[in-house]
């Protein structure tokens, strides 16, 4: 039977940071086909399409087979590994001679395991003298990040899937989770418990028509409503007051801040266009003493205020004592395959294992446990994706390494970003295909295997550490970022550095070390076999952890990661929109995920013939019919969409579920990016991809 596999293998999805784990089938150790896992504790025998199709990419055309070198015409041509390499030193090398360090940077990915972030970021500071380095985590999960960090002390993340089954109340800000994590939407389903399922959203999405109550507050009026629902739950005092008064800091103040700031019923009902029984009646749920969870992705994360609006939401949680006990959380629901290992082992925002660049006894530790000189570490904290890219229009960074990211199509306001690589000096790209956007524009590509042509970890939403593992042999001459690292080390000349370093386990064993005594210590994960056979495991797991459970929540005890014990309720008034609709750009654009069958910038999923026929081939936007009507755009027409910044063309489909005076556009076309606004969160750095001003006529 062709069908029959020879052997089996499990391996975590490389997509979305549900973490799903594949048994892959085998046939003389070559992957042919897949299914998913039952065993495993997160998808318990599902998976969504993109998940399915996982091995279509590997197949594609347009792999990058050898390293490709432009030459004066602007031809990229093909040229061997050594030449590659000798090349890429070389001009590195000149940079750094003629203007340091600082004239060098990165930019990677929340897609590659933990242990190869890993080498890349000790790599570049260590060995290579970088100071700037960054992830596009920065797109998606700094946000996080950043309110997680203020208000616990550490970025904690404190839930478990478990809890989308044990809520009695779950609402969901800023997320369509039917569509974008279809598995943790499974477990929603799976709820026994007659829940209540509110979503906080503008467009009515496929979860929202779900739920049981839905709030379609205007774009960008989430901040003001939340703290409106805070304000009511210290009016009708539906409040924790023992559990605030043993675990947070702050009450007073933020009392104070909700009861004489513009957060009663009737203004927010006013500026959020909602009706007052509504948005009563859910504070009344939150309130309610039963088992509240909290849920927020991208519609809070991608804001020019995001750190602020997902605090306001931990402080629902922390007011109402919903946070360590089963089916609570305010919980930060994380984008990419590895966000979740980028933002702790990457070495580009913090030093390896949650330390801070900054701090003399965090560089002192891992120098020490690296064996390296404490004055290899730089002592200062890197610029975000935003800096960097405004460095290298300064004129300051002339040497840029992009891996496995496309930045020329994902990159907000993508037509000032792309004028920038006439600025740089010299461009890599390490990608799995030739044909992306950035590899277009790169002086030199670097040809990388893929999900499932190489070993590590992923660590999921839930801090689950999964293992992704080599089922497939990658094309030609592309090898592993691992080993592509472990090239440029030597080329470079500071391979001694990194002998430890010597396989993808073998790192995972120093990140092990590094994270001892850190809230995301794993010192008790001893090697890979373990994590294989508990079916992941969540961190923390100290050294000497006997016994422990697969589903385990942050917090139950109320001691948070600040030397108090205590969480704190931080808070801030809302802003203006960086750019408000006016009459001459009179719609606001919404951007997001449009399908569960598209990834990102499609540079995969685009590659699957299957995922193809479940989405459009071409751009298209979403306006409500009463819009379209008044426009006379009729149903699929073509229309043009203006901003300050760029003009595209698309498709109208007509539909309700984008509100009168909003569009909405999937993230997956390139277009999209030339119309939005250079505006960043400031705490995070995270781009504001989900409130610009444009306008739409027929084309
Ligand atoms: Fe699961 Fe996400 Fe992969 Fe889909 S893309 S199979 S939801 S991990």
């Amino acid at each position: 039977n062709p069908q029959q596999p020879d052997a089996t293998t499990e391996s975590v999805c490389g997509y979305c940071a549900t973490g799903c784990s594949l048994k892959v089938h085998l046939k003389d150790s070559e992957a042919f086909n897949l299914s998913a896992d039952a065993n495993y504790p997160v998808n318990l025998g599902m998976a969504c399409p993109k998940g399915w199709e996982s091995l279509a990419p590997l197949k594609a055309t347009d792999r990058a087979t050898t390293p490709l070198l432009r030459d004066a015409s602007g031809k990229l041509n093909p040229i061997t590994w050594e030449e590659a390499m000798l090349e890429m030193i070389t001009r590195f090398k000149s940079i750094k001679q003629r203007h340091g360090g600082r004239a060098l940077s990165w930019l990677s990915t929340g897609q590659i395991p933990s242990e190869e972030m890993a080498f890349l970021g000790a790599l570049c500071k260590f060995g290579m003298g970088m100071i700037h380095g960054d992830g596009n985590t920065r797109q998606c999960m700094a946000t996080a990040v950043a309110a997680y960090k203020e208000s616990f002390g550490f970025d904690a993340p404190p839930y478990t899937y478990q809890d989308f089954e044990e809520s009695d109340v779950l609402v969901f800000v800023g997320s369509n989770l039917c569509i974008t994590h279809p598995i943790m939407w499974q477990r929603v389903m799976r709820n026994r418990r007659n829940p209540e399922i509110i979503v906080l959203d503008p467009r009515r999405t496929e979860t929202a028509m779900a739920a049981t109550k839905h709030l379609p507050l205007r774009p960008k009026s989430d901040l003001a409503l939340l703290y409106c629902f805070a304000r009511l739950l210290v009016e009708n005092d539906w409040l924790d007051n023992d559990f605030i008064q043993a675990h947070t800091e702050g009450f007073s103040e933020l009392k104070e801040f909700l009861l004489n700031g513009p957060y009663d019923l009737a203004t927010v009902a006013e500026l959020s266009g909602l009706d007052q029984g509504a948005i009563f009646e859910v504070a009344r749920m939150i309130g309610s003493g039963k088992r509240v969870s909290l849920w927020w992705t991208m519609g809070v994360n991608q804001s020019y205020e995001g750190t602020r609006v997902a605090q306001a939401i931990i402080n629902l949680a922390l007011l109402t004592g919903n946070i360590g006990k089963p089916g609570t959380g305010a919980n930060s629901i994380t984008g990419q395959c590895n966000a979740m290992g980028s933002r702790l082992f990457s070495n580009s925002t913090n030093l390896l294992g949650g330390h801070k660049f900054t701090l003399a006894k965090d560089r002192s530790k891992i120098a020490g446990i690296l064996g390296i000189e404490e004055d290899c570490i730089p002592q200062e904290d890197s610029w975000a994706y935003d800096e960097i890219l405004e460095g290298v229009e300064r004129g300051e960074i002339k040497g840029l390494w992009i891996i496995a990211t496309n930045t020329a199509h994902s990159w907000i306001n993508q037509n000032r970003w792309n004028k920038l690589r006439e600025q740089l000096d010299f461009m890599v790209v390490q990608d799995m295909y030739h044909t992306s956007e950035t590899a277009q524009m790169a002086d030199l590509v670097l040809p990388a295997a893929g999900w499932g042509e190489k070993e590590g970890t992923f660590i999921n939403s839930e801090r689950r550490i999964g293992r992704t593992r080599k089922v497939s042999r990658a094309p030609g001459q592309a090898l592993a970022d691992f080993h592509i690292f472990q090239l440029v080390a030597h080329y470079w000349g500071c391979g001694e550095l990194f002998n430890r370093w010597n396989s993808p386990e073998a790192v995972f064993k120093i990140l092990t070390e590094v994270s001892k005594g850190q809230p995301c210590d794993i010192s008790g994960i001893k090697d890979y076999a373990m994590i294989e056979s508990e079916g992941g495991i969540q961190w923390p797991l100290p050294e000497g952890t006997e016994a422990f459970d697969t589903q385990r929540r942050l917090f139950a005890d109320g001691q948070f990661f600040y030397p108090s014990g205590r969480a704190k309720l931080i808070f801030e008034a809302p802003r203006k929109l960086p750019e408000a609709t006016d009459v001459e750009y009179p719609f606001t654009l919404l951007t997001g995920r449009g399908s569960s069958s598209q990834w990102h910038t499609q540079t995969r999923t685009g590659k699957s013939d299957v995922l193809r026929k479940l989405y459009p081939a071409k751009s298209y936007i979403e306006i409500n019919p009463k819009d379209a009507e008044r426009l006379g755009i009729e149903s699929e027409s073509k229309v043009v969409i203006s901003s300050r910044r760029g003009e595209i063309t698309a498709s109208a489909h007509l539909t309700p579920i984008t509100p009168v005076g909003s569009i909405f556009a999937p993230m997956h076309y390139r277009e999209v990016n030339q119309l939005t606004h250079s505006s960043f969160d400031p705490q995070s750095r995270q781009p504001n991809y989900k409130a610009c001003a444009v306008q739409v006529c027929k084309a």
